[in-house]
């Protein structure tokens, strides 16, 4: 999978950026080159070929490595579904979905949000709340300061109130570059939080799902965030407000067992896993072979678990038109609920 990932800067301006830059993210994973790989491809199809761009400048290169280092790492990619060459600053431009066979790379919860809000709207709701390593587990806190380096996040998920289309909503999004978004303790409490200020401020919810399952070094306290966030979802219910799901690639496990399939709508990205157990664990303990495509979003969808899948291009008109259905904002004067 693509973990790189470049701000969308030019489709959210005024989101908050991350505290650490994602340069800071490591190189040459998951299908990008490196830079000599970049170069060396490049470099087959330049009529240019053997002229390093600092010769083409007029200066004189220093050696051959000085002329590979120009080449910025990351440029280009080549799609994990259908191994196209994608230019990166396109991909962003398409919002990160391949052009040539529509696969829908992951997208970081900051970026989400960005694509998804009215411009310079979103006003983040605890932003201090940080993950504690409450069982002591072994080497839990490297890992949390590695991919708070990584993401500028203290935790996978953040939410916040923002306007959709002008309609004032809560809105959260999950980071699948935080430890897979497991949901810990903050996770849970965060998502919790969102569902009651939506309760009591009278606004819709919106949440992006991403989520490898529970947060095993958390332990019990991890499996405890299920129950929660269940029953905020259903004060929710009872305060009539609506809750839109969105379901994104991969929501597993004890994060698609509550709170991500208990919206009022759900909604889901095209090829996006959505599962509770992975194949192999289904094939292990009870001895049978799954299908190809068993764990889809469209595979729920045929099966009734997930309401409609929407590219990622149209998820935001098409949250606009499912609010239009749902929801008529209270009037200033306090009008009764809808
Ligand atoms: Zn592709």
């Amino acid at each position: 999978m693509w973990d790189r990932r470049p701000r969308l800067s030019s489709l959210g301006p005024g989101m908050p950026g991350p505290t650490q830059p994602w340069a800071a993210v490591p190189h040459g994973r998951n299908g990008f080159w490196s830079p000599r790989e970049a170069h060396s491809r490049l470099a087959q199809d330049n009529p240019l070929r053997g002229r390093s761009r600092t010769a083409e400048m007029g200066a004189t290169p220093t050696n051959s490595r000085a002329a590979v280092d120009e080449i910025p790492d990351g440029l280009w990619g080549k799609c994990t579904k259908c191994g196209a060459m994608l230019y990166q600053r396109e991909l962003e431009r398409d919002l990160r979905v391949c052009k040539h066979c529509g696969f829908h790379f992951r997208l970081g919860a900051r970026d989400r949000i960005a694509i998804t809000a009215d411009p310079d709207t979103f006003v983040e709701h605890d932003a201090a709340l940080a993950p504690a390593n409450p069982l002591a587990f072994p080497q839990y806190e490297e890992k949390l300061a590695r991919d708070q380096g990584k993401t500028g996040l203290l935790d996978a998920f953040i939410w916040g109130e923002c306007a959709l289309a002008g309609v004032p909503v809560a809105m959260g999004a999950s980071d699948s570059g935080f430890l897979m978004a497991s949901m810990g303790s903050v996770l849970g409490e965060k998502v919790a939080r969102a569902m009651e200020f939506a309760a009591a401020s009278r606004v819709p919810l919106i949440l992006f799902s991403a989520s490898g399952g529970a947060r095993m070094q958390e332990g019990i306290i991890s499996l405890m965030q299920m129950a929660k966030t269940a029953a905020a979802v259903h004060r929710l219910g009872e305060a009539r407000v609506p809750y839109l799901s969105v379901l994104t690639d991969p929501t597993t496990a004890g994060v698609w067992a509550s709170y991500a399939s208990l919206g009022d709508v759900i909604a889901a990205e095209p090829g996006a896993r959505v599962l509770f157990a992975g194949p192999r664990v289904i094939e292990q303990s009870l001895k049978i072979k799954l299908a190809g495509g068993a764990h889809t979003s469209e595979f729920q969808l045929e099966h009734g678990m997930v309401d409609l899948i929407v590219p990622r291009r149209e998820m935001r008109a098409t949250l606009e038109r499912l609010l239009g259905y749902l929801w008529s904002p209270p009037a200033v004067s306090g009008a009764e609920p809808p």
